[in-house]
């Protein structure tokens, strides 16, 4: 392809809208273009890009036995009525109406239109297991779409869903796609790791995320250096801590603390850090309050909390806190508490000297010496994981890193067969609903996540595998006879070797032309100018080291086969 006679337009200086790299990259070697907030338009090479990330994921579900379908984005109401999900999904999903009044959900996912495609072609037994899947369009409208297409309102994702007779059978889905993930983000180039994920108060058993890891990813994932335990922190859990220390022999006090209520209030006005508070915070989770003790430097995990109480766990107002501890929002704390649950996290049994609230309006107490003021019979894992936290499978600690998820795996039950109907009759003549799974990936972010992974200061560096073009054939003074006629002689060469080559055939200078080649990554870069007019030997560069090699026409292909084997 002729640089001339297609549409590649870079960009020398960083739009202002981008924050991170790879959306500043996608943006300046104009792989995309923006159309509104969220919502991006894929120019040809970002296009080719995305295409060869869709390649290797369906050759891929392919492999692992899953069958491509292709469904409708607009989606009825009713089947989202069906499952629960058309006032759970809240605002993310984004409502349409047709002419005649009825109502349609532009699809975020796919589970209730998967499932009742299967209710209504699965009957008997000897159909499943069936694993469906599709590369399409979603739609969330997102509070905070950015990065480009890493958060967008409109992107594309893999979904997939398997349908399976038994546990084991459903174990076996999940395996098979996990494995799937990981030769697919193998291939892409990336280096991504799975991790365990939140399944919801009401969801499924398992669940892993696929993340990237990146220094700019959204996710914070908590990792042992020791024994390889990972989670995403809305999901880590944490070892008991190993003692306690010894705790104060001073007399609890009062202390007066007129309007103070926030522990960084409070932390000013005693001198004291947050981590010697004792914060006292009012869940209601299922109508019923629960008072939760936590370290004033700590945060409340409230899946960890919503698992332990067996409901969604949502903070009091202020007149149950008031019904619950006598006092208004700010004076919470365990001693004297009585008539409620309380919960006490791991972080509580470390503060030696402490810090609560009084339980009536304006007032503290401090020297609180637990085991003496309020004993807990048993401490719980209800914080979001931090840094140095105990891991929960071996006696190393917790480290916190970032990372970008570009793939989910879950394992779902049967809360959509049951509500959809995909129900089939077992060997027995028994109606059984199927077990499910479902696992996406976001392709466009993928594609993203790779640049994260792949660039320097001048640009992308593309794995072989999703590069746009393999080779840049970059002709200085192209004008030039006998220069037009090498980079014929190469394109020839190339192209019988089954290569995608970009021949920059601009009359433009060497130096947009070198900054350019940077910019957009190919992965092997050849030269012909002057140097090949003078000796005959093409310039050969890989895009991924700063090695210069000089070769005949005829070496070319070869060495560009092996510097891509290195890409
Ligand atoms: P996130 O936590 O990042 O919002 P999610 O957990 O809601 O994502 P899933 O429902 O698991 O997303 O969707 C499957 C995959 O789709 C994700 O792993 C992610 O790679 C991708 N994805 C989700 N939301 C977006 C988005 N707004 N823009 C681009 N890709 C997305
Ligand atoms: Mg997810």
């Amino acid at each position: 392809m002729k640089w001339t006679n297609t549409l590649i337009s870079t960009q020398r200086d960083d739009p202002q809208e981008a924050e991170i790299p790879s959306h500043r990259l996608m943006l300046r070697a104009g792989l995309m273009r923006k159309l509104a907030s969220g919502l991006y338009t894929w120019l040809p090479l970002g296009l080719k890009v995305l295409r060869k990330v869709e390649t290797i994921v369906r050759e891929e579900m392919d492999r692992a036995g899953a069958l491509e379908i292709l469904m409708p984005i607009l989606q009825p109401r009713e089947l989202w009525e069906k499952s629960g999900r058309w006032e759970a999904m809240g605002p993310i999903m984004l409502r349409s109406q047709t002419h005649g009044g009825r109502e349609l959900a532009l699809g975020p996912t796919h589970e209730e239109v998967v499932t009742d495609l299967v209710a209504r072609e699965i009957s008997s037994y000897r159909q499943l297991p069936v694993n469906l899947y599709q590369i399409n369009t979603k739609f969330r409208d997102e509070i905070r779409p950015r990065f480009g297409v890493m958060r967008s309102r409109e992107f594309i994702m893999k979904d997939g869903y398997s349908f399976d007779l038994d546990e084991a059978g459903a174990d076996r889905s999940y395996r098979l796609m996990y494995q799937a993930y990981e030769r697919i983000f193998r291939r892409c180039g990336l280096e991504a790791m799975a991790v365990e994920a939140d399944t919801g108060v009401m969801g499924g058993k398992e669940s892993h995320e696929f993340m990237v890891p990146a220094e700019t990813g959204e996710d914070a994932i908590a990792v042992c250096p020791a024994c390889g335990y990972a989670a995403n922190v809305e999901q880590a859990a944490i070892g008991a801590g190993s003692s306690a220390p010894e705790r104060t022999a001073e007399k609890l006090e009062e202390v007066a603390t007129p309007g103070l209520r926030t522990v960084e209030e409070l932390s000013g006005f005693f001198s004291a850090p947050p981590s010697r508070f004792i914060k006292t915070l009012i869940y209601l989770a299922g109508g019923k309050p629960a008072a939760v003790l936590i370290r004033g430097d700590r945060e409340v995990n409230e899946s960890k909390l919503a698992r332990r109480l067996g409901a969604a766990a949502v903070l009091a107002d202020g007149e149950t806190i008031r019904a619950v501890t006598g006092a208004p929002l700010g004076f919470a704390g365990p001693v004297g508490l009585t008539g409620v649950e309380v919960l006490a996290d791991y972080s509580v049994a470390a503060v030696a000297d402490g810090i609560t609230g009084g339980n009536r309006e304006d007032l503290h107490l401090r020297h609180v010496n637990i085991d003496r003021d309020c004993p807990i019979p048993e401490y719980l894992d209800l914080a979001i994981a931090a840094a140095g936290d105990r891991c929960p499978s071996c006696s190393g600690n917790l480290a916190i890193r970032r990372g970008i998820e570009v793939g989910h795996v879950f394992k779902l039950g049967t809360k959509y067969s049951r509500s959809l109907g995909a129900v089939f009759n077992d060997e027995r003549g028994e109606e059984q609903p199927a077990i499910m799974g479902c696992y996406g990936i976001g392709v466009s972010r993928t594609v993203a996540a790779i640049i994260e992974q792949h660039h320097d200061e001048k640009g992308i560096i593309w794995p072989a595998a999703v590069a746009p073009y393999q080779v840049l054939l970059l002709a200085l003074a192209p004008d030039r006879p006998e220069v037009a006629a090498a980079a014929e002689d190469l394109t020839v060469r190339l192209s019988g070797r089954g290569l995608d080559l970009l021949y920059d055939d601009r009359s433009a200078s060497a130096g947009v032309k070198f900054n350019d080649a940077d910019l957009i990554g190919i992965p092997v870069r050849l030269t012909v100018g002057k140097k090949f007019l003078q000796t005959g030997l093409v310039e050969v560069k890989a895009r991924n080291s700063d090695e210069l090699h000089a070769v005949p026409p005829e070496e070319v292909p070869d060495l560009v086969e092996r510097l891509l084997g290195q890409a």
